[in-house]
């Protein structure tokens, strides 16, 4: 499958069967900033679409597979992990104010803007290796998931031992 960074739904089965759902595939390359995560990479998303024309309006139903490569928040261990997002949007025919919806004009329906939208929003936040890591020891920097340390941390920061560590 073709990895792109543009999203691009061919209308033209749907403009001929009004009602009737088809299937949309693809596979793309995503900005990374649309991650909450300072430490990971969107490796790519897959997009698995539903589209119906509703004459004039498009629907696009399914979900978005986001494939985030990065670094646990708390212990800096290499996380891999796909998110899924459901997503359902309609895209308008012409609207004069594209504040007020997705639009598209023509047989080339541009997506990206949608997908990016929806990521942006409905990715949760905090990447974590596990639910319950207990990350690394502000003084020494031991990760605690592994080890025990001497150090006395009642005064627990985690962001100073983030700061020391370069990436
Ligand atoms: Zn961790
Ligand atoms: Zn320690």
């Amino acid at each position: 499958m073709i990895v792109s960074d543009r999203i691009i739904v061919d209308l033209t089965d749907n403009f001929a069967r009004v009602g009737e759902p088809t299937d949309f595939k693809c596979e793309c390359k995503l900005d990374d900033g649309l991650l909450p995560y300072p430490n990971a990479k969107l490796a790519k998303v897959e997009v698995r679409l539903k589209i119906t024309y509703l004459k004039p309006n498009v629907l696009a139903e399914g979900t978005l597979r986001c494939h985030v490569e990065g670094f646990c928040d708390r212990c800096l261990t290499p996380v891999s992990r796909q998110i899924e997002l459901p997503f359902c949007q309609t895209f308008y025919k012409d609207i004069a104010d594209e504040d007020d919806g997705y639009v598209y004009s023509d047989s080339k329906m541009d997506a990206t803007k949608a997908v990016c939208d929806e990521i942006a929003l409905s990715v949760p936040s905090g990447l974590l290796c596990k639910e319950d890591c207990k990350g690394l020891c502000p003084k020494c920097g031991a990760n605690l998931n592994e080890e025990q340390c001497d150090c006395d941390t009642s005064r627990d920061n985690a962001f100073a031992a983030l700061k020391n560590l370069k990436f």
